[in-house]
């Protein structure tokens, strides 16, 4: 079973309209592993707060963790429409704030043979997506589509020089054709590129489709998950995820 470890709020930085960085600190984090890409932790909610019999469980991306300074960095979106039990804590969270984590898990690795990356995901996987752009060889090129509440959100990340941004802008009719578009204009390489995505579950089946159908990406080139569901909780899509990877894999 993972460790789990109490942590409390030392920094909130608020990067852009949408975004906030939360740095959590506490001596628990001595000896928190160091993963490849950063990993992901869960926040761990119950109904009294620092429950070890805690019920729910939300995941979260590394986007720093620092053992010097015992620094682990999550990079929050703002849900302010979502009741989510970790949408509400973000939302109200300050400094000294406690709570216990679980992890870290890793990120899956990407294949380094093709040196031509696609990534793709919604304002969840920002924060995966920036540590993987930040720790690729600086030869590498490639794509990274993004897709953000709003123009604000707008914002600069560490990449090798040869990698493009495209921002996709939420909307609440076709977000699936938004990220189409930007995908079938962009110049596609001789060889398969090494496809990395994340975003709503619905939308990550389309994509999915997509890349298989329309543009022939291998599978085995293509790592692609959901990181949440519309209209369920995470104990909710966690279910329906599993059965869809289960089916996937078959
Ligand atoms: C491996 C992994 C890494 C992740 N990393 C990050 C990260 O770094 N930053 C980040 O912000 N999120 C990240 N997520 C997504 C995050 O875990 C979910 O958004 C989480 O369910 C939110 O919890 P909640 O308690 O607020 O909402 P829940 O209780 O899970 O859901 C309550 C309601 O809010 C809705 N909801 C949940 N998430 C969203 C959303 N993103 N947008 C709109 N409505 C939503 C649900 O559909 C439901 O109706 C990650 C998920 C995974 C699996």
């Amino acid at each position: 079973m993972k460790k789990i470890r109490e942590v409390k709020v030392s920094k909130i930085t608020k990067l852009s309209a949408n975004f906030k960085i939360v740095t959590f600190t506490g001596d628990d984090l001595n000896d928190f592993p160091t993963l490849k890409n950063g990993g992901y932790i869960k926040l761990l909610f119950s109904e009294k707060p620092l429950d070890l019999n805690y019920q729910f469980v939300r995941p979260f991306t590394i986007k720093n963790f620092s053992r010097e300074k015992l620094e682990l960095e999550i990079l929050f979106t703002n849900l302010q429409s979502s009741s989510g039990l970790a949408s509400k804590w973000s939302q109200k969270i300050k400094i000294n704030d406690k709570i216990l984590i679980s992890g870290p898990g890793s990120n899956k690795s990407l294949s380094l043979l093709s040196k031509w990356y696609l990534f793709i995901g919604d304002f969840t996987a920002l924060a995966a997506i920036s540590v993987y752009l930040k720790n690729l060889d600086e030869k590498s090129r490639g794509l990274a589509i993004i897709e953000i509440k709003s123009k604000k959100d707008k914002i600069e990340l560490e990449k090798p020089v040869n990698f493009e941004i495209k921002w996709v802008l939420s909307s609440k009719v076709n977000n699936f054709s938004q990220y189409k578009n930007k995908l079938q204009n962009i110049t596609w390489l001789s060889h398969q590129p090494s496809v990395w995505a994340a975003c709503e579950f619905e939308l990550m089946k389309k994509l999915r489709n997509f890349l298989i159908k329309d543009k022939k990406i291998l599978k085995e080139n293509i790592y692609i998950s959901s990181y949440w569901k519309k209209g369920l909780d995470q104990e909710e899509h966690k279910i329906i995820k599993k059965k869809d990877f289960q089916k996937w894999e078959s």
